[in-house]
């Protein structure tokens, strides 16, 4: 399958990882918005929540609690703003679900 963050999560792409455990990685997104601008992806390759299984939901919620661990050591530790884009309206380009983590400043007070 030609998806980039399959590729990245397979080591066939390089990319600035983060953090890596055997559900999900974090890495750097290449083209920053924010100060801080990371990108944890799961590593099941699925488009995004509309598509996602049961145990998908599972993982997530592990990946999830796993962030909030990581904060600190993210630099996030002044807060922090989660996005995943959805579909042709919520202009998700990558269609492997992935969520944004933005932060290490103020960030806008508009989500869209
Ligand atoms: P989307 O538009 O699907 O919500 O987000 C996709 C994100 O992936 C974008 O912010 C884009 O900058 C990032 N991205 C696309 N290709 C790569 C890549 O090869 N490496 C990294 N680190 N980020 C990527
Ligand atoms: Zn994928």
């Amino acid at each position: 399958m030609d998806c980039i963050f399959c590729k990245i999560i397979k080591g066939e792409v390089p990319s600035s990882l983060l953090y890596e455990d055997e559900y999900m990685i974090i890495i750097k997104d290449i083209s920053p918005q924010a100060d801080k601008h990371y990108l944890l992806i799961p590593k099941r390759h699925y488009q995004s929540i509309v598509h996602m299984s049961g145990y998908d939901a599972f993982v997530l919620a592990k990946c999830l609690r796993k962030l909030g661990e990581l904060t600190e050591e993210l630099g996030l530790g002044g807060g922090f703003r989660i996005a995943s884009n959805v579909g042709e309206n919520g202009c998700q380009s990558v269609p492997h679900l992935h969520f944004h983590i933005l932060g290490g400043e103020k960030l806008s007070e508009k989500m869209g």
